[in-house]
């Protein structure tokens, strides 16, 4: 698990014009270092996908899709497909919380969707997590299974090992409640999370998968997460359109790395 590459993810969610995003690239890409070990991607919205990939420095950055629409190709107007990105992206977010509350995305939508990306050759940011009143009713544990199961229904175990799962409550997300989640608490929802992987495809695939954190997440709490036992990276929204911020998170990864003892 320690000597695994670190994944920070920038989610610029509906903000910044070409112009702003190729502004707040070149101010990133003044900030951050090439480190072999942490994996720095940003997910800007879909018109900025085209030139940020024309402009970016792929030693330092990968890109991500925030969502695409699960048919290749057809009348599906205003949508945009897995397959017409393919060429721009290395990931997409799927499932976000966004996604699920404002645009009514079922849990078969979602699944399509990770399918889609798989089939395209993308690697799928799966995002799930309960919301507020989930929480309270203790369902939080049926969410993760429920989301969790039918998202990945169609994929094979092989699928499976190189999609990344976002651990993100939606109460602890910056536009909804923004609540501060403890984290033990969210070790303990990553654990919960392998145990379900193994129970559907095995320990080995368990061990393998991507887990991040996200919700919340800043410069000066990025440690505590990244530190958690099972925890691959995090998916950061508001303070990644931040140039200090990002920069900030990305080098509590590289120190938290520096840190490990190399075999442990
Ligand atoms: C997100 O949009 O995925 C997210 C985690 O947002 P924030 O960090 O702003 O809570």
């Amino acid at each position: 698990m320690t000597n695994r590459k670190i994944l920070v993810v920038g989610n610029w969610k509906m903000n910044l014009d070409t112009s702003q995003a190729s502004l707040l690239v070149h101010r990133l890409e003044e900030r951050i270092k090439t480190h072999r070990s942490v994996e720095v991607v940003l997910a800007p919205s879909l018109l900025t996908l085209q030139p940020l990939s024309l402009q970016i420095d792929r030693r330092k950055f990968r890109l991500s899709a925030q969502d695409a629409y699960f048919k290749d190709e057809g009348p599906y107007t205003g949508e945009v497909s897995f397959s017409m990105i393919r060429e721009l992206v290395h990931y997409c977010i799927i499932g976000h919380s966004a996604r699920r509350v404002y645009f009514g995305e079922s849990l078969e939508t979602v699944r399509d969707k990770v399918q889609a990306a798989v089939r395209n050759g993308i690697t799928p940011i799966l995002c799930i997590g309960e919301t507020k009143e989930e929480r309270n009713l203790g369902e939080t544990k049926q969410v993760i299974h429920d989301q969790l199961t039918t998202a990945l229904s169609n994929l094979t175990s092989e699928d499976i090992q190189n999609v990344v799962i976002a651990y993100e409550p939606i109460w602890a997300i910056s536009t909804f409640d923004g609540e501060v989640a403890k984290p033990d608490d969210m070790a303990k929802a990553i654990k919960y999370i392998r145990f379900q992987i193994k129970e559907l495809y095995g320990e080995q695939t368990s061990k393998d998968v991507r887990v991040l954190y996200g919700g919340s997440v800043d410069d000066h709490d990025a440690r505590a997460y990244l530190a958690l036992e099972g925890c691959d990276g995090v998916l950061v929204g508001a303070a990644s359109l931040n140039y200090h911020q990002f920069p900030a998170i990305v080098d509590s990864a590289y120190q938290l790395l520096n840190e490990r003892p190399k075999n442990d």
